[in-house]
């Protein structure tokens, strides 16, 4: 499958705001954003006129990279999102953030969604007992997403606790840390989504 295998912090200085790919580093002040706020390149500094088109490019870019979500199927997203009953933008955040890879990000077992991704694709989780490698995969409510005795000894697993107890669990999942494993409560509401984007903007670049 195909992946983004550039610098990751030059697309944090692209779209102009962190977007925590790269763990605990984006906390410390080794991260690149906080070094040089501005676009990678020669002419990053220069100011330049923005679009109302280049708006709304960069929120689905922005969008897109924070989930670690290849252009297609960002686009196949959209399409499924306008399927569905509601807000069509609030429709995509909501299915960004069930794909199972966010999952386990979000109970703690990975520092960033890229190493939540290595992890699943690797097979270490299993999904209500039978063992899962798709990372795209949309956890649904009841769900149990859990780390077998086996791997339990992977250091970023053992330390999922302590990174719940600094991160916080999203209301709608339920971390039981020691026992290696989560649940889905409730599907995430738009509220519930933290992440600091204006999805209207990504509707208007699609409905061009
Ligand atoms: Fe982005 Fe993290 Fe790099 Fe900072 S350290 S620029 S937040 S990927």
């Amino acid at each position: 499958m195909a992946k983004y295998t550039e610098a990751k912090c030059r697309l944090c200085r692209r779209e102009g705001g962190k977007l925590f790919l790269k763990g605990d580093r984006c906390f410390t002040d080794k991260c690149g954003y906080d070094r040089r706020p501005y676009a990678p390149g020669q002419h990053g500094r220069a100011r330049k006129k923005t679009s109302e088109y280049a708006v709304q490019l960069r929120e689905k870019q922005k969008t897109r990279r924070a989930y670690g979500v290849l252009e297609r199927q960002f686009r196949n997203y959209f399409e499924k999102a306008e399927m569905q009953k509601g807000v069509t933008g609030a429709n995509l955040l909501v299915m960004l953030e069930r794909r199972l890879d966010n999952v386990v990000y979000r109970l703690g077992f990975a520092n960033s969604r890229n190493q939540a991704r290595q992890l699943v694709r690797h097979g270490i989780f299993t999904l209500n007992g039978r063992k899962v490698n798709i990372p795209s995969l949309q956890v649904k409510i009841g769900d149990v997403v859990a780390v077998p005795e086996k791997n339990r000894k992977i250091p970023v697993l053992a330390e999922a606790q302590e990174v719940i107890a600094r991160r916080g669990c999203p209301v709608w999942l339920e971390s039981v840390g020691a026992d290696f494993k989560g649940t889905v409560k409730a599907l995430p509401r738009r509220d519930d989504i933290q992440f600091p984007v204006n999805e209207q903007l990504i509707v208007e670049l699609y409905s061009k």
